[in-house]
């Protein structure tokens, strides 16, 4: 008998316990005898693997440049229970590698990994990794998205896909409490049925959701049923920022926090998308729905304790909400911070009632609430008690704490509204910076340390970057350093507006290409669009704000043609949620650097970061790094794939401060270069 290696098939020496080769240690698992006379047709089949290859066992493709180092050293990381910080340049395959070393990393460990994704499109790529994956180990995932994709019954409905998730969760629970969802009541019939297809198809979850509807069961449901049997769980990012989601979908799994590894993808959306998680406003508009509800009640009002009733409690609310507006707002402010206790303190003086009283009545004002949700739900409507939501959110407002959030009272064509922002996600990254290894990854992801810092990860986090293998020279970037869309600029010479105006236009003439154009903003799009459609030569097609829709139909014709220029704006979807390959687009177009807006929530993270890491730090965090990363995001837009070829031109000269990084030359004659360089082809 002879003993080959069961990992590299290399053949090991009588007497050794390792392989020499990969590593594998020499056990019930890794090793196998072979006799003899087997020998023959193992060499007849010589597929040479090499001893790097095979430090990857969860890769199910001839790995590409790089990725067999890069899967060692996340595994590495991951095995040291180290978190690892990434960019990922194009082409290095990130979900793949993350997935095998993530893999490599838990399944020994009975772990299991949480995939987290921004759009739909990064869920479906895992699972089509997972399907690859499946044909070395027995791997399975499964795709979770919210339950107004999913909800077979209210999807259906003139404003299903839009109703709020606190809504349908309503409605949901009323319809599944009484057992009149149909789709409910199926659920354990279907499950082993479901569960096969799942582990046979691995489908996206558009597609595992209509096998469900198909089979008449709730999708949503079953996904949360299916969970405990998934190696891999892709969920959008919600399900960690929130934490009685998080706490829901931990249940789920079937696995306690310490016993998941994690995978954050385009982790540089990930701060900000826990700020927003946690931000919220209260409106004019709301308060008087509230008040509106009052009315239709028996008798128009209930006492919330002994000294207030609710209808001149809402009542004075408005008027508090109006009276700060009126103090501090004006034609051109239209935002001012507010004192912790601003609006409390009003309330407190008016009905002289304690913090602790106050509390009180807003519970009573929650139950009073919940009962007419009831009602609605009962009813068939589908939305629930505006008293209900407010009151959940005064609560909130009543108990946020200053070192995380900041108050205002702001002012836009809705009305007036109060706004906590917060600056500081602590719960979030607290929950994050606890876990044992952990993936943080992105395209755009430099600086790292910013990223780190912020983030407040351990100190021994491991930072890495990895740059993309596709040839360079397939890549050109240029700026101009006689435009800008800065204001005090454009106010003192107003014929750069013009000079931008003629030169992007003859730019879309220039070449026979799909062009991407991105501005700064709507209303800077709003005020080029009558000259560029006057002077431009072709197909054009336009984002249209809050309408995603309509913006998604005209993409598909630009997408499908090659000669259109599409108007878009820096850091929406087309910019960093859309893969153009091949000649889907060749040529990307900035208008101004995409720093992100003055605002007050702005400048309290500014000073909160300059007094946590240095003067300067705050500037460079919150709207240095953020407007790079859109810039590289719109411009990686052009090559995904090897053969792929692509110009970028960003019409600002405060480009220059950053072309290292952007890897931008300067161009004094972008027509020209941009004709040269299609040409040359
Ligand atoms: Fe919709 Fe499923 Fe809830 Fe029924 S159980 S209401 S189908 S989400």
């Amino acid at each position: 008998m002879a003993y080959f290696c069961n990992k590299c098939n290399s053949l090991m020496p009588p007497g050794t316990d390792r392989c020499k080769i990969c590593g594998a240690l020499l056990d019930g698992t890794v090793s196998k005898q072979r006799s003899l006379t087997e020998l023959g047709s193992f060499v007849k089949q010589p597929k040479v693997i090499s001893k790097d290859e095979m430090k990857a066992p969860y890769l199910p493709y001839e790995p590409r440049p790089l990725q067999l180092q890069i899967i060692s050293e996340i595994r590495d990381t991951l095995d040291s229970g180290k978190h690892i910080v990434m960019e990922s340049g194009t082409g290095t395959g990130k979900t793949i590698i993350s997935l095998a070393a993530a893999l490599e990393h838990a399944v020994p460990l009975g772990k299991k990994v949480i995939y987290l994704t921004r759009t739909i499109s990064q869920s479906n790529q895992v699972m089509r990794e997972l399907k690859a994956i499946s044909s070395l180990k027995e791997i399975y995932g499964i795709a979770v998205t919210g339950r107004g994709k999913s909800c077979p019954l209210y999807r259906g409905l003139p404003n299903g896909e839009t109703l709020p998730p606190n809504v349908l969760s309503s409605m949901c629970e009323e319809k599944k409490s009484k057992r009149q969802c149909p789709y409910f009541n199926t659920l354990k019939d279907r499950l082993p049925e479901v569960s096969n297809y799942c582990k046979t198809a691995y489908p996206k979850s558009d597609e595992l959701d209509a096998y469900c509807e198909k089979i008449h069961t709730c999708p949503y449901e079953m996904k949360k049923l299916l969970m405990k049997e998934m190696n891999v769980v892709a969920v959008p990012y919600i399900q960690i920022l929130s934490e009685d989601i998080r706490n829901n979908l931990l249940n789920n799994m079937d696995v306690e926090d310490d016993q998941v590894l994690i995978i954050i993808d385009e982790a540089h959306n990930i701060i900000d998308a826990a700020r927003e998680q946690d931000s919220f406003s209260i409106s004019i508009r709301m308060i008087e729905s509230a008040i509106d509800e009052c009315s239709t009640m028996k008798g128009g009002d209930v006492p919330l304790n002994e000294k207030l009733s609710l209808k001149p409690f809402l009542e004075e609310l408005r008027r508090i909400v109006r009276g700060l507006a009126n103090q501090k707002l004006d034609l051109k402010v239209k935002e001012a911070l507010l004192k912790e206790d601003d609006v409390e303190q009003r309330i407190f003086d008016k009905f002289l009632i304690t913090r602790a009283q106050l509390s009180l009545a807003l519970d009573q004002m929650t139950e009073i609430g919940e009962i007419r949700t009831e009602l609605l739900m009962e009813k068939g409507e589908t939305k629930i008690s505006p008293i209900y939501d407010l009151s959940l959110l005064l609560k909130k407002w009543i108990m946020t704490d200053d070192e995380m959030f900041i108050k205002s009272v702001r002012t836009d064509l809705d009305g007036e509204y109060l706004r906590a922002a917060c600056i500081n996600p602590k719960d979030v990254t607290f929950f994050l910076r606890k876990q044992k290894g952990m993936i943080h990854m992105s395209g755009t992801l430099q600086p790292l340390e910013q990223y780190v810092k912020t983030m407040n990860l351990p100190q021994d986090t491991v930072m890495k970057i990895y740059p993309s293998p596709f040839p360079k020279e397939n890549r050109k970037v240029v700026y101009m350093d006689n435009v800008t869309t800065k204001y005090e600029d454009r106010q003192k010479d107003p014929s750069i507006f013009s000079r931008m105006e003629r030169n992007l236009a003859k730019m879309c003439n220039a070449v026979d290409k799909n062009t991407l154009v991105f501005f700064t903003s709507y209303s800077m799009m709003r005020e080029m669009r009558p000259f560029l459609e006057r002077d431009i030569r072709k197909e054009l097609y336009w984002e249209e704000s809050g309408r995603p829709r309509n913006t998604m139909i005209a993409l598909d014709k630009f997408r499908s043609g090659r000669n259109g220029v599409f108007f878009s704006v820096m850091g929406g979807s087309i910019a960093e949620g859309i893969d153009f390959p091949g000649e889907e687009l060749s040529f990307a177009i900035i208008v101004g650097i995409p720093y992100p807006p003055p605002s007050l929530e702005l400048k309290a993270m500014s000073d909160l970061y300059d007094k946590k890491f240095g003067p300067w730090k705050g500037m460079e965090y919150t709207s240095v790094v953020p407007a790079i990363r859109k810039m590289k995001q719109a411009i990686g837009r052009l090559i995904r794939t090897e053969t792929d070829r692509g110009m970028a031109v960003i019409m600002d000269y405060r480009a220059s401060k950053y072309k290292k990084i952007l890897e931008a030359d300067l161009t004094t004659d972008p027509v020209g270069d941009v004709a040269r360089f299609f040409e040359h082809r």
